[in-house]
């Protein structure tokens, strides 16, 4: 199957903290497959600032190199890199000073749609925004993408909303959680709002509960410092982990447009009760073979902060009270996984002799790795000997189904950017939404803070701090393998 590609409109990109982590290995990369792809019209251009000496060609050749690391070779392309790399202008700039702002502001093309990427510290997405409007540089056709972590609590995220909505319009704010931009996140709502066999079953009728994983293999490597200030539940549970509940969990939005889904969204954050003190486990992981433990790792060996964490989460609405929400992430796991699990009740009655291999349905949707869909059924066991069953999978790994190119799915940030030209906001977070997750968040933290309670220790490569099984234990459940 042959992905079609629409233009966007002609833009002016700016990439402030185009010498980083990220745009190095993410954003330079995607808007190059995105050149690849013939989605980028010919004149939009790249300009990338930030305080670091360097000539045009010296950006030039630091982001070839960037190419060579992070784009897969069979998409590496000679010509179309050097086409790419033409479209790159370096501009010195200082977010809190005054070097580069005129040279800036000089370089922007009437008529084009101007866009800038605030892809630098937290610390520097209001003195940004600031910046941009003092200096003038800002139309009512401006966009500025604001990365994360948007807040480290609710007063936080409401002043920087606050500085924000002082100087654009909301419809010109993309929040970017870049969950949102992948393929399998959005095929969830497809799945889910194209078909019409899954929603009658879509509630806590049918399905028992819910479980929520993202599992990552590595530690904190060498985001220690900055970690150990933010840990599991605000680096990954209030964003990536409550986005991916929110479109699980919300009711059909009447239209596919931003406003509709981002209300439904809101609701389904705003529905859940608070987390009581039983139904939370924070973990953090004790020393490998090499004596690297998260204390060591993050250079605090004191630290309290959880590099794990799992929680049951309730909603008090018509669809779901009575089936809990399982939601789990953590570092230095078993592997790396990424899944949202939908567990079915078992059938009310069995006309089997075999009924105690009798399991309910799970439909699984794959994040990472190998982005797929897949539905677990019980049949009969092949062959003669009367009626045993077993269970198989309906498996639709989107390579298999979409073809050997398609597996190789664009990036999060190339749709997410591409989005952000076009003006299209759904898979963006808006200000409330994300005021509300850290409503819903911030006591919890509080409570823990408050206590001095330290987070139980599990071993590198395990699933998870044994109290952690005890939280599905203690329900009649258990948690899928983290395979
Ligand atoms: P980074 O590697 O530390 O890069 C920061 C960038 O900001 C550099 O280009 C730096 O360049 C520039 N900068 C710093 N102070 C500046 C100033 N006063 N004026 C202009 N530019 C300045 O950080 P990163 O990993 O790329 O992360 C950027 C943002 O994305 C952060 O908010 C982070 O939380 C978020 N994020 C990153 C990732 C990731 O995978 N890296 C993932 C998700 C979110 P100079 O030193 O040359 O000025």
């Amino acid at each position: 199957m042959v992905a079609q590609t629409i233009p966007v409109d002609d833009f002016d990109l700016v990439i402030i903290g185009g010498t980083g982590d990220l745009a190095k290995r993410k954003i330079l990369p995607s808007l190059y497959r995105r050149v690849c792809a013939g989605q980028m019209p010919e004149n939009a251009r790249i300009i990338a600032a930030a305080r670091s000496d360097f000539s045009q060609q010296d950006y030039k050749d630091f982001i070839r190199q960037a190419l060579e690391d992070f784009v897969k070779s069979k998409k590496r392309n000679k010509k179309k890199i050097e086409t790419f790399l033409e479209r790159l202008t370096y501009i010195k700039l200082d977010a809190t000073g005054i070097e580069g702002w005129k040279e800036l502001s000089q370089s922007l093309r009437a008529g084009a749609v101007h866009a800038f990427y605030f892809s630098v510290g937290p610390s520097l997405f209001a003195p940004l925004a600031e910046r941009l409007m003092k200096h003038k540089i800002t139309d009512e056709n401006t966009r500025i993408v604001v990365e994360k972590p948007f807040g480290r609590d609710l007063a936080s995220a409401q002043s920087l909303n606050a500085v924000l909505a002082r100087c654009f319009r909301e419809d010109q704010i993309f929040r970017i959680d870049h969950y949102l931009g992948k393929e399998t996140v959005q095929n969830l709502m497809a799945l889910r709002f194209a078909n019409a066999l899954f929603e009658p079953l879509w509630n806590s009728q049918h399905i028992d509960h819910v479980q929520i994983t993202v599992s990552e293999s590595l530690g904190v490597e060498g985001r220690g410092a900055y970690y150990d200030k933010s840990g599991a539940m605000r680096d990954m549970m209030q964003n990536h982990l409550m986005q991916l509940f929110c479109l699980t969990a919300m009711e059909p939005p009447a239209v596919f447009d931003a406003a509709s889904v981002r209300d439904e969204k809101l609701k389904v954050i705003k529905a859940l009760d608070p987390i009581l003190e039983g139904d939370m486990v924070r973990g953090q992981y004790r020393s490998d073979e090499n004596g690297d433990s998260y204390q060591n790792e993050s250079g605090n060996p004191a630290s309290t902060t959880e590099s794990y964490i799992a929680l049951k989460a309730n909603l008090s609405n018509w669809r779901w009270v009575g089936t809990p929400f399982y939601l789990r992430t953590g570092k230095k796991l078993r592997n790396r996984m990424s899944e949202i699990a939908i567990v079915f009740k078992d059938p009310p009655h069995s006309i089997f002799e075999d009924s105690q291999d009798l399991k309910g349905n799970v439909l699984t949707i794959r994040l990472q790795p190998d982005e797929g869909i897949n539905l677990s059924m019980t049949i009969k066991e092949p062959g003669p000997g009367g009626m045993r069953l077993t269970e198989v999978p309906l498996d639709m790994s989107f390579a298999d189904a979409l073809g050997e190119d398609e597996a190789d799915m664009p990036d999060a940030y190339e749709r997410l950017i591409m989005d952000v030209i076009r003006g299209n906001q759904t898979l963006f977070m808006r200000g409330d939404e994300v005021e509300a997750a850290w409503a819903w968040v911030d006591p919890i933290i509080k409570a823990w803070e408050k206590s001095g309670a330290k987070p139980a220790q599990y071993d590198p490569g395990s699933n998870g701090p044994d109290d952690s099984l005890m939280l599905l234990h203690k329900d009649g459940r258990r948690w899928r393998e983290i395979t």
